[in-house]
Parts: C-alpha cells; structure tokens; sequence
C-alpha cells in the first residue's frame, strides 16, 4: 500500500533536472491551472536548491504536493513537455513531489510572509482544494479568511478521497496546516445554512468564495440496490484512509460500477487488500470512460477484470437478503447476464447541490446541470460579492483545477475590495532558451540513451 511511484533520490532528482531545457515560453506552464513556473522550479533543483524549488510551487500552488501525485501529468505539464514529442519528458511530477517533500519533512517554511492586514474579512464555503488555494492567496495578499467546513477535517476528497497508493492523508493534511500558517482560520463541523445562514454570511462578511464542491455518490436506482453488500466506493476509499487495513471489509468477489477514476481506485484498491476477483463494470465503451488511459492501465496490471457496455438492471439477492450479483444487459447485444459479487461499489458519479445552493442563495444562478454560473475569469456569480469555484462550478474537474479557479477569485476578490490588480502569484520571467522545436539546436539528445 506504498505510494505507487517511488520518491526521486537527491541523485535521481538532480540528474533528471539537468535534462530541462528551461525552454522560453515553456509549454509545461501554460498547461498547469495554476500556472507554476515548471523551469525555474526545476532549475533550482538543479543548482541544488531545494527548498528554492519548493518555493516557487508552493507560492503558485499551496497544494503542490497533493497535485504532484494526483495530477494527470500525462495529459497536463509533462504531456505538454517539449521533449515528450520526439523522447520521454522530463519526470515534472515527480520533481515536484521531491521538492515540496523535501521542505515538509524538514519543517521548512518557504512562502512569503502575508502582506499587511487590509481589515477586509472573506468567508469560505468548503475547505477542500479550491477553497485552500483560494484562502492562501487571499490570506498571502493580508485578508483575514475564514473557512467554514462541515466536515470533521479539512482537505476535500484529498484528505480521504484518493486511493491509498495514490497518496496518504498526511499529505493532505499537512497543506492545510501550511494554510493555517498564513493566518486562515479554519472552523471545521459547520453546516452553512444551519449553524450560519447566507444572511449572516452577507452581513459578516465582505465577500464570500463556495467551493463546496459536489454531494456524496449517486445511487442506480435500480430494484435490490439498497442492502447489505452495496456501499458507495468513496465510503470504501474513506474507510481504508480510518481504519486499520485488515479491518476494512473486503468481499472475495468485488464488482465496482462507475467508469471514473473513483471506480479505478476502487477496482484496484479492492484488488491490492485481497478481493480474488475484482471487476470493473461500466455502461458505455472503454473509449468513453472518463478515467485516464493510464489509470485503466494501471487496474489492469494489477488484475482487474473490465467489462463495458454492461447496464445494470437489477441488484440480485439471495433468499436471506445476501448480495448474489448484479443483473446486465448488454448495451448492443442485449443480451443479460448475471455477474456475481459479494460486495458492490458504486462509482457513478457525485450529484450536484444544487438544492443546498438554492436554499442557501435562492436567487444565485445554476446551470442546466446544477452547477453555478461564474465569470470564467474572476468566479464572479449572479450574486453580488460571492464567488464561486471548484467542483460546484466546474461540474467536477482535477484537483489542480480547482485550486486554479479558487487563485483566480482570490484575485478578483482582493480587486474588488481593494481596487488594485494582484501580481499573479506565479513568475515566468527566465532568461529563455529555445527548445528544439525552436531549431536553436541546444539539446544534447545524449539523454534519450539515459532513459
Ligand atoms: Fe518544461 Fe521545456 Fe523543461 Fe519540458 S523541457 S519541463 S517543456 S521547460
């Protein structure tokens, strides 16, 4: 239950900087949400510095750490990596997960100190990734911020959401203690709308930021779902993060319904704690999941079994009530069949709240899909000063995206009351080298031979 990619040496780390051709207009920054300046970061590990590295993340992505492992950095910086065309491209992620490493276990704090108190005082709705990134920008530019989270612990899905070999809670939990350390105040067990209502958030408040993110996971809805054996697969994702591993309940035949990357982690964590079987059963084709290629690829090395275009009809019982199977019909051959399970995760997704939001601000405006409506470019709503981002806006997207919207209302938040435009908080001011692509010729292709 190790993390699935081993941490870069001081050796590995520093060999695999030197391979950055610290490109001019590099594409790896323009591909990241939050806009880290990939070069320099790099560079500094190269000369050596570390903590250096850490610095220039961080200061553009509180959560650096927790996106260095669960950021798809195949299809984001190291997909847009320049040597990635014709070689392998630089190990970005795991770079940056040496980095931010390095400062944590060492206690070193790198960020600048919050500017002078402004008095101005910003509530937020969610102390996941969008309200971090959003409270450690607004507290860095010296707003007071409060976050307000009904949960027991702050961090979002990142805290007990993500698959155990993909990253632990200390990770997570360590990020919010390093927004803590900017001054956020963060209240945790609060119910927005019970034990704080949007007037008193209105009137205490001199803007707002939800970040709330989406409900818990949907139910099938089909006949026999409700009963013993069929749990929710973030239910199971969170037991594995609380309780000891041999106490989580792991059936023999586990059958994981979704075609996300929850129903990957699922199918793949059920597998590695010792289901026999473990298969994944998703309604459309394997070209429409929604789950990264190589995240597929991952539960099918370790076992996995998949089977698409299976729709679920029915949960089937036995005559004590005990889970038997899942009745199929095939999508294009309807054909049915039953696949047999003693335990069922469900995956499908995680409903909108948009009937919380319309209770909390009867007149914010939705979307078609119960998301909020915001400025793409500031997370402005319809509503005067609230903001909005994350999940609850984007319908669901990355961990990085989320913390990018909630930077991006920071600043708009911070114009707002102040009337001044922040510097980003992120540098892309390097003396530039061409990349090769650029015919400058300066690469030595000598380390495709390394790799
Ligand atoms: Fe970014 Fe260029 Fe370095 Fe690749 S080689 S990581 S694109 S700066």
């Amino acid at each position: 239950m190790e993390e699935i990619h081993a941490p870069l040496s001081d050796q590995a780390a520093l060999a695999e900087s030197q391979h950055c051709l610290y490109c001019y207009d590099a594409p790896c920054i323009h591909a990241c949400p939050t806009g880290i300046d990939v070069p320099t970061f790099i560079k500094r590990i190269a000369n050596g510095d570390a903590a250096g590295a850490a610095k220039t993340i961080l200061t553009a992505n509180i959560l650096g750490a927790s996106c260095s492992r669960v950021c798809p950095t195949e299809v984001l910086c190291e997909g847009a990596c320049v040597l990635s065309h014709e070689y392998e491209p630089i190990q970005i992620g795991l770079l940056q997960r040496y980095a931010t490493d390095y400062v944590t276990a060492r206690g070193i704090f790198v960020l600048d100190a919050p500017a002078e108190a402004t008095g101005f005082h910003v509530a937020i709705v969610g102390a996941g990734p969008a309200g971090l990134g959003c409270a450690a920008d607004l507290a860095s530019l010296g707003h007071h911020v409060v976050i307000l989270e009904k949960e027991v612990e702050a961090g979002g899905l990142n805290t007990r959401g993500v698959a155990y070999y993909k990253m632990k809670p200390r990770v997570s939990l360590d990020e919010v203690r390093l927004v803590e350390s900017l001054g956020v105040e963060i209240r945790t067990g609060v119910n927005v709308g019970t034990d704080l209502t949007a007037a008193d958030l209105l009137s205490q408040y001199d803007a707002i930021f939800v970040a709330i993110g989406l409900g818990h996971e949907s139910e099938l809805g089909i006949p026999g779902e409700v009963g013993a054996g069929v749990r929710s697969a973030l239910d199971f994702i969170r037991d594995i993060h609380e309780m000891p591993l041999e106490s989580v309940s792991i059936g023999k035949t586990v059958l994981v319904i979704g075609g996300g990357n929850t129903a990957i982690d699922a199918v793949s964590q059920a597998k590695r704690l010792g289901a026999t079987f473990a298969t994944l059963a998703y309604r459309r084709k394997e070209d429409q999941m929604s789950a990264y290629a190589f995240e597929v690829a991952l539960a099918r090395a370790t076992d996995c079994r998949m089977i698409f275009e299976a729709k679920p009809v029915e949960v089937v019982r036995h005559g004590n009530g005990g889970l038997a199977g899942v009745k199929f019909i095939h999508a294009s051959s309807g054909k049915e069949w039953i696949e047999p399970c003693d335990q069922l995760l469900l995956a499908i997704g995680q409903p909108k709240q948009d009937h919380f939001l319309k209770s909390l601000f009867p007149s914010l405006q939705l979307d078609a899909r119960g998301c909020v409506v915001t400025d793409p470019l500031t997370g402005r709503t319809s509503l005067h000063k609230v903001f909005a981002g994350g999940d609850c806006a984007n319908g669901g997207m990355e961990v990085v995206n989320a913390v990018g919207e909630g930077k991006k209302a920071a600043m708009a938040i911070h114009h707002m009351l102040t009337g001044k435009t922040a510097a980003p908080k992120s540098q892309n001011s390097r003396c530039g080298i061409a990349h090769p692509a650029a015919g400058a010729g300066l690469w030595n292709p000598i380390r495709s031979a390394t790799h």
